[in-house]
């Protein structure tokens, strides 16, 4: 008969219910970086088998078949000719169950408002209809029968209530919805085990693990039969996505089970070839950590954060000191070498890899405070009080951006548990977890263009990218400071460059145009060799924030993108893809407009600045009502001649009057 019927119908039956499925429903497998795999979980309905030419086939079927295979009709049919609706077949199950573990909500209705008992425990394993959707991860299902009046927390014949078949089974947003419905987080079954314990243990991918601490699930309680946590459980299956995920949320790996055996001592028992080495590497130091007072010392968090951001202090001011002293170049490399040593040596003690994201932040800052020590020391005595206070009072509107940057809320999408909570029952009831409108992580709904900064594990709003130079994301709320600070950072290189040629030629003689390159260099290298290391740093400064600022503007203003959106454009269904494989942004909205949304100033009315909510728009058709259609690429170039390049439009047009069409033509296509 099985081969009569639509194949699509994919029924499961009683042996299939035990098989275990541990990939899950959910598709959110994170990598380990942060960022979500494509995939998603749908509450879609699989088709019910009303198909053409099997009525026939259908209209044989008893009412257990033609429930597994969601014949509705014939269901109908045979419960309207008085088949009682909680009769159970010869294994003890109900038709709910039936219609339960194959999906078919539509039978699951229709049975429930004629009576079947929703919670009805049938099966070997004495379960509910709703302990077998939630094997099955039938997202959808268990939202019907939670919204029927289904109890979550019964238990199975084993002892396990849905949280724990959810977790066991890997399906992470049954795991969710089942947590914002109410579950404990920390219920314990038969044996003491936890949700976490068994996705530590049963469970390859990241989530549902991550989701259950995230929730606040405890790492340090132990099962009641062996004593084990949650880390014993991962390391016994050499489950390493989990021991990862354990130890990076800093559980105990030193609590004792019933064997007095630690999670330590059961990895160093076991070979380690399975685990990470940086993980392995974590957990030894959280070993040593909590034994050696030395240890901690040197481990101390902010001991080592000062350590970084005090080095490049100290070594933008040694390498000027060593080129200052007069002994033989021989002996300035030979310090160099030593110099280097005993840096290297400084950061395998005290540097952290974690904190590494701070370091440029402190190269800017060294930098910029010994410019200003320069500038005072040696060059304001030659170029003058006037550019002496233009320079500081530049650098006061570098600094209000680069405060703005650096410690303003780039737009931070927060929610608090209630908030949370809220968004997973909407979302599990509504259309099911879409990994690009649900970040699992934060468990907040995302906004269009928003992503989740694995730097700072948080999303943002309108996300462009994590800035290590200013030490925050760069996004909805601080963009336009960023972008003013890289103006400022620029003009201020190139003010200190000019004070140093103020310095050369007032303190040095030096007349670069009059004198030979190589004559000039050299009295610049001897005269004062720190004010050459400083104008060497100067100019590096200049070249490479020029290019951040030029790439930035292109994307912001021709592009009317973020970084993220251009790396990431084709994750985004909203972005297009033209015939020349050229990507289009839908909120381009012509150069002179997105300079407008940029700096968002209204000048009293003249201008007319998008004043879109990033935090909280969700879809495209959301955004700002008079969004313009997409630019091809021909009208964003006329854009920017037209609005950000006025004199060399209207040269050109004026051309074209005087001088003819083809003139006109050579310059338009040399400008486009
Ligand atoms: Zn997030
Ligand atoms: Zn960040």
């Amino acid at each position: 008969m099985a081969g009569e019927v639509d194949p699509s119908c994919n029924p499961v039956d009683l042996m299939a219910q035990d098989s275990c499925n541990p990939s899950g429903l959910y598709g959110v497998e994170r990598e380990a970086d942060g960022e979500e795999s494509s995939g998603s979980v749908q509450n879609a309905e699989p088709t019910p088998a009303t198909g053409r030419n099997t009525d026939a086939d259908y209209s044989t079927f008893d009412i257990v078949k033609a429930t597994q295979y969601g014949a509705f009709e014939r269901c109908k049919e045979l419960i309207e000719g008085g088949y009682d609706i909680n009769k159970r077949d010869n294994e003890n199950v109900t038709l709910l169950h039936w219609a339960a573990i194959n999906n078919r909500r539509e039978i699951v209705r229709y049975y429930i408002s004629q009576g079947a008992v929703v919670d009805a425990i049938g099966g070997e394993l004495m379960s509910t209809p709703m302990h077998w959707a939630t094997r099955q991860g039938h997202l959808g299902m268990v939202v019907l029968l939670m919204r029927e009046g289904a109890d979550s927390s019964l238990r199975d014949g084993e002892g396990c209530s849905c949280i724990h078949l959810a977790a066991q089974f890997g399906h992470t947003a049954i795991v969710a919805y089942l947590v914002a419905r109410g579950a404990n987080v920390n219920l314990m079954d038969k044996n003491g085990m936890t949700p976490l314990m068994w996705s530590a243990y049963r469970v390859t991918s990241l989530d549902p693990t991550r989701l259950l601490l995230t929730f606040g699930a405890s790492t340090s309680m132990a099962d009641r039969l062996h004593g084990n946590t949650a880390l014993h459980w991962a390391v016994i299956a050499k489950n390493h996505m989990a021991v990862s995920v354990l130890v990076n949320h800093s559980a105990n790996v030193d609590i004792a089970n019933a064997q007095g055996e630690s999670a330590y001592s059961l990895i160093m028992k076991r070979k380690t070839q399975w685990l990470d080495k940086k993980v392995l590497e974590k957990i030894q130091e959280m070993q040593k950590s909590s034994r050696n007072i030395c240890y901690r010392i040197s481990n101390d968090k902010t001991l080592r954060y000062w350590t970084m951001m005090g080095t490049p202090f100290l070594v933008f001011y040694l390498v000027g000191l060593v080129f200052q002293i007069s002994i033989l170049y021989l002996f300035k490399l030979a310090i160099f070498t030593a110099l280097y040593v005993i840096i290297y040596g400084i950061s395998r003690i005290l540097y952290d890899e974690r904190l590494m994201t701070v370091m440029p932040m402190a190269v800017y800052l060294a930098t910029k405070f010994w410019c200003y020590v320069t500038w005072v020391l040696y060059i304001h005595e030659y170029s003058g009080l006037g550019v002496t206070v233009l320079f500081m009072a530049s650098s006061l509107l570098l600094w209000y951006n680069f405060l703005r940057a650096w410690w303003g809320d780039p737009g931070v999408i927060t929610a608090d548990q209630a908030q949370k909570y809220q968004t997973i029952i909407e979302l599990a009831e509504r259309d099911g977890f879409d990994p690009q409108w649900f970040c699992s992580t934060c468990l907040v709904r995302r906004p269009i263009r928003s992503k989740h900064c694995s730097v700072c594990n948080r999303c943002i709003a309108k996300f462009d990218h994590h800035c290590p130079w200013v030490g925050n994301c760069i996004g909805a709320n601080n963009l336009k400071y960023f972008i003013g600070y890289l103006i400022m950072l620029c003009g201020m290189s190139c003010f200190v460059l000019q004070g140093c040629f103020y310095y050369w030629n007032g303190a040095c003689n030096v007349v670069f145009l009059k004198q030979s390159i190589w004559t000039s260099l050299k009295t610049v290298g001897t005269c004062e060799p720190w004010v050459a290391w400083v104008g060497a740093n100067a100019t590096l400064h200049a070249v490479w924030v020029a290019t951040l600022l030029g790439c930035q503007l292109y994307q912001v203003l021709i592009l009317g993108m973020t970084t993220n959106e251009r790396m990431n454009c084709y994750r985004y269904k909203h972005f297009q893809v033209g015939k020349k494989g050229e990507v289009r942004s839908p909120f381009h909205r012509g150069v002179w407009r997105n300079l407008q949304d940029l700096l968002n100033w209204q000048c009293l009315g003249l201008l007319k600045p998008d004043r879109t909510d990033w935090l909280h728009i969700y879809t495209l058709s959301e955004t700002s009502e008079d969004k313009q259609p997409l630019l091809s690429q021909s009208e964003m170039y006329q854009d920017l001649l037209r609005h950000a390049l006025p004199p060399l439009w209207a040269g050109a047009h004026l051309l074209r009057q005087r001088s003819g069409l083809k003139e006109f033509q050579a310059i338009s296509q040399k400008l486009n």
